[in-house]
């Protein structure tokens, strides 16, 4: 196993005893049955691309304590201190085109919506495109970077971040960020969270490889939904669109209805929604 260590990245081949106990959990399964943890890393992300690029298999997770520099969407930041919240990556190879790559984040929004749910007991919902909040505030954010090979997908790399045991979103954040914790008023093992993921996540996967964004998963998202029937503004590189979300289409473009009553597909990508 080579890795190149640089700065103030850490390679804990071991783990504490939380990573121990997930990898026990996760042995022989799909995904995170390969786990590589890091007590700090620049961008889960970045690790797993470069495992990717060095011919990992599917289901392999870099997992970190904390995330020097964790990644938004656009190159926003996701905070990530370290003892408290859980930062993964994913590396799945997907044999789909590469213009239905996006629809892993489609499918990952669904499983860990389920997870969050299931383990806190909370009514986590889907904040088109990537976050799962609740109450309205986010609590996990999914970061899908992808690698195209012409017109195939060569692999994606799905990064989640869930704010589990924080006890407190710094001031900026305060309005819009909250954790489990907060939300639930106790603790809950990264252990537990981590495994309901990978498990909701291999489960939404294997029927995304044999049914692709199928009516029932499409289905699942919009149950699970947070915007669906609400009023929302769309922005996008300075421009902006007000209407009620109508739902998840086939190809996972978000449906709105705009003021004049135009039926509107919100493609991914740059878009990010205000309510
Ligand atoms: P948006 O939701 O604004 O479209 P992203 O999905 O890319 O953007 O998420 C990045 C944004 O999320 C950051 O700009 C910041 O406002 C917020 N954020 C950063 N870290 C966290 C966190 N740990 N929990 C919740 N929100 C965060």
């Amino acid at each position: 196993m080579e890795l190149t260590h640089s700065g103030q990245e850490v390679m804990n081949p071991d783990g504490p005893a939380w990573v121990e106990e997930l990898r026990s959990l996760r042995k022989g399964q799909w995904i995170g049955g390969n786990i590589h943890f890091f007590s700090e890393v620049d961008s889960t992300n970045t690790r797993a691309r470069e495992w990717a690029l060095k011919g990992g298999g599917e289901g392999l997770v870099i997992l970190a304590d904390a995330q020097s520099r964790g990644k938004g969407r656009l190159g926003r930041r996701w905070e990530s201190p370290p003892g408290v919240n859980l930062y993964a990556s994913v590396l799945l190879r997907p044999p789909i085109p590469a213009v239905e790559a996006p629809q892993i984040t489609t499918l990952a929004g669904v499983a860990a919506a389920r997870a969050l749910a299931h383990v806190s007991g909370l009514d986590a919902r889907i904040k088109w495109p990537n976050d799962i909040v609740i109450h309205g505030r986010k609590v996990a954010g999914i970061l899908a970077e992808m690698e195209m090979e012409g017109d195939r997908t060569r692999f994606v790399i799905l990064g989640i971040g869930v704010n589990v045991n924080w006890e407190e979103a710094p001031p900026d954040l305060k309005g819009t960020a909250t954790s489990l914790r907060i939300e639930a008023g106790k603790e809950f093992p990264r252990t537990l969270v981590a495994d309901a993921i990978f498990a909701e996540l291999g489960n939404a996967y294997a029927l995304f490889l044999r049914e692709g964004l199928s009516p029932g998963l499409q289905e699942a998202w919009n149950q699970r939904s947070w915007v669906n029937e609400k009023r929302v503004t769309a922005l996008w590189e300075g421009q902006k669109m007000e209407g009620r979300v109508l739902g998840l289409d086939r190809d996972g473009a978000l449906l709105l209805r705009d003021d004049e009553g135009q039926i509107r597909r919100l493609i991914a990508g740059e878009i990010s929604l205000r309510m």
